[in-house]
């Protein structure tokens, strides 16, 4: 799987036939590195300015898909004019568009109940962070405990288990997070292909992501010709064709983009 930059000359050739380019961003552990407690992990300075050059430019329609919620993600980054994709492309904001998944609304009662369940089951637990995001809901565990590990996980699964089996939600794994998602056919690949179809005048669609949740839009964005980006370490699987070691890569890409 090739480094991004080492075939930067082919892929800055693509980006210059474009007229107007897609240009999608997950948030944690790729525009931002990791960090214990997903509070911290604030938008590094100069991301924030290349980002702004680039929408500014007109040719880039830049956005962030992400798993936190839209509110969460527009507070992290609120660079006007960007799309703002949140709880992995269920609510979505951009440039005329303003879209909450409807399916995800009829089940939000259903998050409110799991969550207070999950917060009783897992009181306790150091390090476990359960976030209620709306339409979706996370228990972080980044800063739990080896040995710990197991109740987590045990837990979890006990009291997500009777809202799967009756169908309402679906569970997902990323890095150190654990998430009740409802069960819907959506995630972060129909998102981009929604965000296709509101501009099509960008002509390609560049992806990146460093997680799991993140593979259903590397396949969309590769199956339309795009170029989808894994960050992270070249053993890590992945449907992408591409990589970059780390968010400070990512940077990096920004900054070369924004140069033009
Ligand atoms: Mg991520």
């Amino acid at each position: 799987m090739p480094h991004l930059l080492h075939v930067w000359p082919n892929i800055s050739q693509r980006l210059l036939r474009a007229s107007h380019v897609l240009l999608l961003f997950d948030y944690d552990g790729t525009l931002t590195p990791l960090m214990p407690n997903p509070g911290q992990a604030n938008l590094p300075p100069q991301v924030r300015k290349h980002l702004t050059e680039l929408v500014s430019s007109g040719k880039y329609l830049a956005g962030v898909i992400s798993g936190r919620s839209l509110k969460d993600v527009v507070a992290k980054v609120g660079i006007p004019g960007m799309i703002y994709a949140g709880n992995h492309g269920l609510e979505i904001q951009g440039p005329g568009l303003d879209f909450v998944h409807q399916g995800a609304l009829e089940q939000a009662g259903a998050q409110v109940q799991v969550t207070g369940e999950l917060e009783s089951a897992l009181a306790g637990i150091p390090g476990v962070i359960v976030e209620p995001k709306g339409l979706t809901l996370s228990v972080h565990y980044r800063s739990t405990p080896e040995d710990h590990l197991d109740t987590v996980e045990e837990a979890f699964a006990r009291v997500a288990a009777p809202f799967v089996e009756s169908g309402t939600v679906r569970i997902t794994h990323g890095k150190k997070v654990l998430e009740v998602r409802p069960n819907l056919p959506w995630d972060k690949g129909k998102a981009i292909t929604m965000l296709q179809e509101t501009y099509p005048q960008a002509s390609l669609t560049c992806f990146f992501g460093d997680d799991q949740t993140d593979e259903d839009g590397f396949g969309v964005v590769q199956e339309s010709g795009g170029i989808a980006v894994l960050v992270g370490p070249a053993r890590q699987p992945t449907t992408a064709w591409h990589r970059l070691d780390s968010p400070g890569e990512v940077a990096q890409v920004l900054s070369l983009l924004a140069q033009g």
